[in-house]
Order: C-alpha cells, then sequence, then structure tokens
C-alpha cells in the first residue's frame, strides 16, 4: 500500500487502483466510470492579526476547490488555543456563516481534499490535529509520501509504539504520520520540521501551524504547487496564486523547493532543509492547475493556449470548426483555432450546476452518461467536419461516448485533437489515473486508440511539444505520467516493467 495526501492507495499487482466511488450522486466527471486525472488537495494558510482569517481560509479554499471535493477542513489560532473543524462536504457545504463566526483568531491553516482511498471519511478530513509537549499543531497536506513505511519505522522508534501507529492517530492516511513524527519531538515546532522533513520522500506541500506561527514546506522537488502572498497586515500562502486573488493577496513568491518559510509576529523567515532538485509537475500545465493560475513564472491559460498551436503544427485537420470539450479543452482548442485558422466554435453546453446535486439519479436516468451533463448544439454541429479538442484520454469512455453524441447530432467527421501526450503510467505523487491496466493508451497504437473511440482522426501534442509549451526545462519536470521516469523514489511495491 502506497499512502496518498488523503489516504492509502490500495494497490493491486504493483499498481495505485483507482478509487470507485459510490455513484450515488452526480459529480463533475462527465462519466464517473471513466474520471479525468484527480488532483489530492489544495492547501492554504493565513497570518494577518486583526483580519478575520477564518473567512479568508473560507474563500480560499474556495478558489481551490477544483483541488479537491470530498472534504474540507480548516484549523484557526488566537494565541492560545487551535480550533479545528473539518467536514466531508464541498467547501460551502463544511461551513457556514455561525461557523466561521466561532472560528476566531489571527492565524489558520485549510485544506480540500480529494480523498485517493476508498475510505473517504471524516477521519481522512484535514487538518490534521495532535497535541504536542508544547500545546499542540494542525497539518495540511497536498502530494503523496513514498516512503511511509519507513516513516511508520521511524515513529515506532520515537514512541516505543508498535508499528503499525494507527491506534495512536486520528485518521490512517500520510499526513498523519507526519503529523505524529512532527509530535514526537520536545523541541519547538520549527526545530521538529527541520529534523522531519528531510526525512519525506514523495510529494508533500505543506501548510502547518502552532498557536502562535503559520509554517509552509515544500518538497526539495516541487512537485505540487505552493505560493507566497502579500496581505496589506498579513501573509498568505496556498497551492495556488488564484486563492491568492480571491482574498485580495498579492503575489510575492513561490514557496522554493526544499525551503521551510514561518511566519509570525517577527515576521517571515526561511529556511532551507534540503538541496532543491526542481522537477515540477507538467500534468499541473495541463488539467490539475486553475487556468487564471500562475505557476513557475507562466500563467497556466497561456500554456495551455500554446499547448493548442502546437497541437495544429503536429497534427493538422482539414475541418469546419475547432470545439472544445468544456471546460478543460477550451484553452487548447482557442490556440489551436488560432494557429489553424479553422473557426472556434461552442458546440457542446455543459450544466454547469451538475455537481451539486444530492438527488441520486434513477438507473434509467444514469444510463444517459455524459448526456446528463453535456448537451449538444445541433444547429452548430450538423453537417460539420469538426476538430474536438480534449486535455487527456483516460479509459477512452467518455470519448467514445462523446464522438457517438456527436455524430447523432450530425457532425460529418470528427477529429479529436489530445493537449498532452497517451498517458502510460501511473503517479505517486498525488494524482489518481486510473491503474495502468485500466489506461487505454498502454499495448495500443494511436490508430488503434482512434479506432476504439470511433474517432475520423486522432492526434496526441508530442512530449516535447508540451515541454516547450510549459516554458521550463525538461530537467526541471516530473514527466513520469508520460515517460515513465520517475523523479522520486517509486514506493517499494512498484515493480515498473517495459511499456
Ligand atoms: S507522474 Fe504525471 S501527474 Fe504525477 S507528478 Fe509526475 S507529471 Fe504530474
Amino acid at each position: 500500500m502506497t499512502e496518498s495526501c488523503g489516504g492509502t492507495i490500495p494497490v493491486q499487482n504493483g499498481y495505485p487502483v483507482p478509487v470507485r466511488r459510490p455513484d450515488g450522486m452526480l459529480t463533475h466527471e462527465l462519466d464517473p466510470q471513466d474520471h479525468g486525472p484527480q488532483d489530492a488537495c489544495g492547501v492554504f494558510g493565513v497570518w494577518a492579526p486583526g483580519e478575520e482569517v477564518a473567512k479568508l481560509t473560507y474563500f480560499g479554499l474556495f478558489a481551490l476547490q477544483h483541488r479537491g471535493q470530498e472534504s474540507a477542513g480548516m484549523a484557526v489560532s488566537n494565541g492560545r488555543q487551535l480550533m479545528v473543524f473539518k467536514d466531508m462536504g464541498l467547501v460551502s457545504q463544511v461551513f457556514d456563516e455561525s461557523t466561521l463566526g466561532s472560528l476566531k483568531g489571527h492565524l489558520a491553516v485549510g485544506h480540500t481534499r480529494y480523498s485517493t482511498t476508498g475510505a473517504s471519511v471524516w477521519s481522512n478530513a484535514q487538518p490534521t490535529f495532535r497535541s504536542t509537549r508544547r500545546g499542540s499543531m494542525a497539518l495540511c497536506h497536498n502530494g503523496n509520501l513514498t516512503n511511509s513505511t519507513r516513516l511508520e519505522q521511524l515513529l515506532s522508534e520515537r514512541t516505543d509504539a508498535p508499528v503499525p501507529h494507527k491506534e495512536n492517530m486520528d485518521s490512517t492516511n500520510d499526513t498523519s504520520l507526519v503529523t505524529a513524527l512532527l509530535a514526537t519531538y520536545d523541541e519547538p515546532l520549527e526545530e521538529a520540521a527541520l529534523e522531519v522533513l528531510p526525512k519525506l520522500e514523495g510529494a508533500f506541500s505543506l501548510t502547518f501551524c502552532d498557536e502562535e506561527t503559520l509554517y509552509a514546506a515544500r518538497d526539495p522537488q516541487g512537485i505540487r504547487p505552493l505560493v507566497l502572498g502579500r496581505l496589506s497586515h498579513g501573509w498568505v500562502v496556498a497551492s495556488e496564486t488564484c486563492a491568492l486573488d480571491i482574498v485580495g493577496a498579492s503575489f510575492v513568491r513561490e514557496v522554493e523547493p526544499g525551503e521551510l518559510v514561518m511566519i509570525d509576529e517577527n515576521g517571515l523567515r526561511s529556511r532551507t532543509f534540503a538541496e532543491p532538485e526542481p522537477k515540477g509537475c507538467i500534468f499541473e500545465y495541463v488539467y490539475l492547475a486553475r487556468p487564471d493560475t500562475q505557476i513557475s513564472g507562466r500563467r497556466v491559460h497561456e500554456v495551455r493556449v500554446e499547448i493548442g498551436r502546437r497541437l495544429a503544427r503536429e497534427h493538422p485537420a482539414d475541418a469546419d470548426m475547432v470545439m472544445p470539450v468544456p471546460e478543460s479543452g477550451t484553452p487548447a482548442a482557442l490556440g489551436y483555432a488560432e494557429e489553424s485558422g479553422i473557426p472556434f466554435g461552442q458546440g457542446l453546453v455543459k450544466n454547469a450546476y451538475v455537481g451539486r446535486t444530492f438527488i441520486q439519479p434513477s438507473q434509467t436516468i444514469r444510463q444517459l452518461g455524459i448526456r446528463l451533463k453535456l448537451n449538444p448544439l445541433r444547429h452548430v454541429i450538423e453537417g460539420r467536419r469538426l476538430v474536438v479538442v480534449d486535455d487527456s484520454i483516460v479509459r477512452g469512455n467518455t470519448q467514445r461516448q462523446l464522438i457517438r453524441m456527436l455524430r447523432e447530432a450530425g457532425a460529418a467527421e470528427v477529429h479529436v485533437r489530445i493537449s498532452s501526450p497517451p498517458v502510460q503510467w501511473p503517479c505517486f505523487y498525488g494524482i489518481d489515473f486510473a491503474s495502468r491496466a485500466e489506461l487505454i493508451a498502454p499495448g495500443l497504437s494511436v490508430d488503434e486508440i482512434r479506432r476504439s473511440i470511433g474517432a475520423d482522426t486522432l492526434g496526441y501534442v508530442g512530449i516535447d511539444g508540451l515541454t516547450e509549451a510549459s516554458g521550463i526545462p525538461e530537467t526541471n519536470l516530473c514527466r513520469a505520467c508520460f515517460d515513465g521516469r520517475y523523479p522520486v523514489a517509486t514506493p517499494e511495491h512498484f515493480v515498473q516493467e517495459e511499456s
């Protein structure tokens, strides 16, 4: 088993097994059985005496909702006491005015979570809380650790408790393991963090706090994003710059790979706990981050438009209209249209509120598949040769249904263009793809995939084109789900065979 930021990933034959969620309710996914890549979590932190930090955290998490929709929580300190409130559901379901009004203080950390485990339960919601020898602490984590077995042993050595230590934790995830480890130290939390952080392997962007101080830390590879922002009377840390914008904070800089930041009444301090070896996740640019976010100086929307331009050069099509699969395919479709000179159009309408219903669809309704969420604009599609731009193909079921729907609506031809290379390998750093056996790309040629989904032509952007569009040197990126070259040791159970 590997641990995730939200829990434990079940593993079969050496590969992570994706979570099957009870499909009782509708989700934002076009097809719940063929979900796109999912990010594990969004983290937030604020230090701002005199401000309503709980409300700032609420809105920060609201901006990060796309990174996790299963649970949300925050911890608020008034300098004497740390209060935690967390629950299952969207940010807007977990918190209301009276809850936020009761969470008073000058600093807060918050979390929104997508679980990569079947155990999508309250105890796995974050922040995780521990009493320490000096008070208490709360911690939020985005990413997955790959050496949790070693960390369990370490915890055992420090506490004389048997392994595993689940009985001593408030949940079974690796975040609790880190929190428990930090709590074993007599020293102040800053010193404990400088001891523990170098021992963690994998992806971690953390926000944590005790009663007085806000902390933020990022793994030496900086796989998941983490940024620092300035309020007029305080500081903010967040997974993405879009969360700074929503609370009125100005972007200062990224938290550097291998850096620990401390913010308290004495201002901001920084310590390096490991030599940086940057390997940012390239999938953040393709799909995960919000388009209005900025990573490593590049606006994600701009990168996606540029990927679309490259896609048009690499895989031109003779067509009448370029249309996106909404919403994630839109920027790349704009780039494709711009470069090819083929007019851009909207051929599909997506119900923006589809993930907000709590009524279970009947079996008859469920069989409608993606029609529950997407409706074709027949008068736009009819008789046209379409270029349909999407961000990725996971199992292929969504694209198969989509192409059938477009043909039924009268499309003359459907040319599918994908703004990422074929996904060939699982991610161990916080993204939940399908298992390798369920991915459509391994073992099939592009033409075989084209036939399987029923497209007239199919083209994926090349890995070099994608890398150049990101503006980041290849040596500073993780691209393992496309090329199988993992930048950090994978968990012991993972045996990588030749593709
Ligand atoms: S394996 Fe893929 S999704 Fe995971 S961190 Fe690397 S590039 Fe990102």
